[in-house]
């Protein structure tokens, strides 16, 4: 079975799929690896480093994608644009896997499932402890929370820490951290590593107790929150009664504080409106706010996508790949995830689809020419297709006709 690793192509993606050290652990499964040269350069990792761990380097991109299985950052709707210049490789009984945003970007996998290439989108693992060291979501925004204060830090015309000096005290910064998901808890520790004074709010009650082991002092909102998480641990969407409820309450700290990191999110739905333009007005010149959500809509009304906006002297950062900008510990953090997901899928150094699990159901999202996620088919408005076209689960060794499809032995394509 051969896998493959495209050199990422979307605008300022320097991160890759899979790194040198990665590479070993598909090998010893059976499996052949195949780099698109220079495809690491970007995240510090170079061709020689990966032939020396016994990958393959492909000179262009077709050779790539002639392998049985691509691995990539960012596939399908991950890509929208530049992505569609692969299109024409994709084929039959081929496996791609990758960030395909899938749920805001469902239009993208019917081009996929045209090309008759099964897709697996990683955003949609389930929360589960089998599935942690295939997160790549919790690996991105942990990424994402320490860089967003980083950037914070930079803008911000204060320090964080405070100093007690010859020359006078200065005080630390007051950070406001709303959304305390992993990337907010991995603020909420970096701010905190820098010295700043660290407050933090979350609609999920469950979060207090984390945000407090953190040394970070909880908001606590008169806010009816005991039923906003849902079974899978996520935020359930509050009505608007509800946000403006919570922002009239939270002003005051907004106000108060230095900078405000936002991170709150929906999966699946357009990010919470958390700031005002009113409440941005009452913050004083030269504070910041890192809005993490700016991709899905934005949790600042002023926020632009991947700019920073200036609005009486307060800065509102609209960041949309900040993993992108730490791209050794983001690509070293994605090929641990992406390699024990595909591993996940290989038994005997095979690949078999057993739709049983819910790790490989979750995250199918194309097989034989159709979307077959329901979530996705639900957004695209078209009925999934049948039970009784899906493979058989857990398909046996000796299983012959569609479900091949399904089984890539080793060294198949030789
Ligand atoms: P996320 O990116 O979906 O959302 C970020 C945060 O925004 C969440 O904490 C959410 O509660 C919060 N939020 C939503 N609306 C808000 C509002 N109006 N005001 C303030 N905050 C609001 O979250 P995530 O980082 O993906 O984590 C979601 C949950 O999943 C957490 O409980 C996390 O611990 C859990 N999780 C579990 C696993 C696992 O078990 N394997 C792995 C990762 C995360």
């Amino acid at each position: 079975m051969i896998v493959a690793v495209p050199q990422e192509s979307f605008p300022g993606e320097t991160r890759v799929a899979l790194i040198p050290a990665s590479v070993s652990a598909l090998k010893k499964a059976g499996m052949e690896v195949i780099v698109q040269s220079c495809a690491g350069l970007e995240a510090g990792f170079s061709d020689q480093q990966y032939t020396e761990k016994g990958a393959k380097i492909a000179q262009n991109r077709a050779e790539v994608f002639a392998a049985d299985v691509v691995l990539q950052v960012r596939a399908a709707g991950a890509n929208p644009q530049a992505g569609q210049a692969d299109l024409d490789h994709l084929r039959k009984d081929q496996i791609l896997i990758g960030m395909c945003d899938p749920l805001g970007t469902p239009q993208s996998a019917t081009q996929i499932a045209d090309s008759g290439a099964t897709l697996f989108a990683l955003e949609l693992l389930p929360r589960i402890t089998r599935a942690q060291s295939m997160d790549v979501l919790s690996s991105m925004a942990t990424v994402a929370g320490y860089r967003a204060v980083l950037s914070a830090a930079a803008a911000l015309p204060k320090m964080f820490p405070m100093l007690m000096t010859a020359a006078g005290t200065v005080t630390p910064a007051k950070v406001l951290i709303m959304g305390v998901g992993v990337a907010g808890l991995q603020a909420i520790a970096t701010a905190r590593r820098l010295g700043a004074v660290v407050s933090a709010n979350d609609i999920r009650p469950a979060v207090k107790e984390q945000v407090e082991s953190l040394g970070a002092k909880f908001v606590q909102l008169q806010l009816d929150t005991a039923a906003a998480e849902d079974k899978g641990g996520y935020a359930k969407e509050m009505g608007e009664e509800f946000l403006t409820k919570q922002r009239e309450m939270i002003a005051r700290v907004v106000a108060e504080s230095d900078v405000v990191i936002t991170t709150a999110a929906i999966p699946g739905k357009k990010a919470p409106t958390l700031l005002t333009a009113e409440m941005v007005a009452g913050m004083s010149r030269g504070s910041v706010i890192v809005d993490l959500a700016a991709e899905r809509g934005g949790n600042c009304e002023l926020t632009t996508p991947g700019e920073t906006v200036v609005e009486n002297g307060v800065k509102i950062l609209g960041p949309t790949n900040l993993p992108a900008d730490v791209p050794y510990h983001a690509s070293q953090m994605y090929a641990k995830n992406i390699s024990t997901f595909l591993l996940h899928l290989v038994e005997d150094g095979q690949l078999k689809l057993d739709l049983e699990d819910e790790i490989t159901r979750d995250t199918l999202i194309t097989r034989n020419g159709s979307v077959v996620n329901p979530r996705v088919c639900e957004l695209l408005g078209i009925e999934p297709p049948s039970s009784a076209d899906q493979p058989q689960a857990d398909a046996g060794q000796e299983a012959a006709g569609d479900d091949d499809a399904y089984r890539i032995a080793e060294g198949e394509d030789d």
